[in-house]
């Protein structure tokens, strides 16, 4: 069966194309600066054969033009299905909509449920909404399934999810702690598991561009850093990460307008807005060691948040069996996941600095072979989640 995954970003826009339950990816595709009139970036590979292209300077105003772009190379020349009607269904790597939290196909009722909360996740709702909506034009055979971010989340106890608010806003307004990267988490739950056998007790640490941490007993999700949404947790990339409530009215209360107030928190905070260099902690890395001092102080900042959240969830769990980092920091940052590695020593991890310094592919671990603790680094493959949450549902 043909099952195709698509992610859809803020500017991008990334497709894999897989035979299940194989697990065989056949095509794949990515474009950046979805929206640009002339710089757009295509890249397109066919895994069967090996072809593989590269466009720079594309045309991509929209993501209808991004989908389009895809679909007829997936069923041209070089491509991997004869026509799209080939497709069972594809399956969408979706973010929230109030009161569905699992993996649903998209009929009108939960679309409705997304654009209800459009103002909670406007990056990802908006465009997932064009996304689904061109899908259904161009692909009237196939299926179209959500797996929604939250999904993995829904095993976490009420007492963790539930905040201390009145509760008719719960009853009401469905405000409770959420958490997303459900698809990275859950894949590193499942490797976890094909791997040793267990998950045990472990804290996933997906680093990237968005930031979460979860705790993951016998292959569930028990808890995780993001709440209501992707705004809390662990400082991200430009993103404040959790925050005192009151400092928006304040902010309001001095005569910023709301604009401007929700621009800073999802735009320019977290490490582009500490350190003043870039959202990238690359840069920001780069930065630190000529001595910039914020530069220094966003990272200094980054790695006690994650400590804090690791001992916290370490603690709920009883104990730590496995600290896993994933995500383009994770996978990436030798820097981050020592500094990480070594506040948390005393829960008895010890880091094997050579295979953390060194470089490496697939699932490794860095931990030294006394550790009591594992640590490992699980290169991310939402798609790979969507397309088995995908299958399950329609096969
Ligand atoms: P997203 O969450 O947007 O999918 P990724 O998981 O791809 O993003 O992570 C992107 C981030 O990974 C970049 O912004 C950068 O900060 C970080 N990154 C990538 N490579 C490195 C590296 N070698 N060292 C440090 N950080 C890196």
């Amino acid at each position: 069966m043909k099952i195709l995954v698509s992610n859809v970003g803020s500017t991008s826009l990334k497709f894999k194309l897989y035979d299940m339950p194989l697990e065989r990816v056949l095509c794949e595709a990515k474009i950046e600066r979805v929206g640009s009139e002339d710089d757009a970036i295509y890249t397109y590979k066919n895994r069967v054969t090996g072809h593989s292209e590269r466009s720079l300077g594309c045309r991509v105003p929209t993501y209808t033009e991004g989908i389009k772009l895809f679909l007829d190379d997936m069923c041209g020349e070089h491509g991997a299905a004869e026509s799209t009607g080939e497709i069972a269904a594809v399956g969408f790597k979706t973010v929230l909509a109030k009161g569905f939290y699992g993996v649903h196909e998209l009929t009108e009722e939960v679309l409705e449920a997304m654009r209800a909360y459009l103002f909670v996740a406007p990056a990802h709702n908006g465009p997932y909404l064009e996304a689904i909506g061109r899908f259904r034009e161009l692909m009237p055979g196939a299926r179209l399934i959500g797996v929604f971010e939250t999904a993995f989340h829904t095993t976490i106890p009420p007492e963790r999810t539930m905040y201390a608010v009145p509760y008719e806003w719960y009853e009401k307004y469905g405000i409770k702690r959420m958490g997303y990267h459900g698809a990275s988490h859950s894949y590193v739950a499942e490797t976890l598991g094909e791997a040793y056998g267990s998950t045990g007790r472990t804290v996933s640490c997906h680093l990237g561009g968005s930031c979460s941490l979860c705790a993951i007993e016998d292959g569930r999700s028990v808890d995780t850093s993001f709440g209501f949404s992707l705004q809390t947790g662990v400082m991200h990339a430009n993103r404040t990460g959790d925050l005192d409530p009151y400092v928006l009215p304040f902010l309001l209360h001095e005569g910023m307008d709301m604009e401007e107030a929700l621009e800073g928190l999802s735009k320019r905070g977290g490490l582009l807005g500490v350190s003043g260099v870039s959202n990238d902690l690359r840069f920001v890395e780069e930065a630190a060691e000529k001595g910039d001092a914020r530069s220094k102080l966003a990272i200094d900042m980054f790695v006690n948040q994650i400590v804090k959240y690791a001992g916290a969830f370490a603690a709920e769990l009883g104990g730590l069996d496995n600290l896993v980092f994933t995500g383009g920091i994770g996978e990436n940052s030798a820097s981050v996941r020592r500094r990480v590695c070594e506040a948390l020593s005393f829960l008895g991890l010890e880091l094997d600095g050579e295979a953390n310094a060194g470089p490496g592919e697939g699932v490794r671990e860095i931990s030294s072979v006394r550790s009591g603790v594992r640590a490992l680094v699980i290169p991310a493959n939402e798609e790979l989640g969507i397309a088995r949450r995908t299958y399950e549902l329609v096969k």
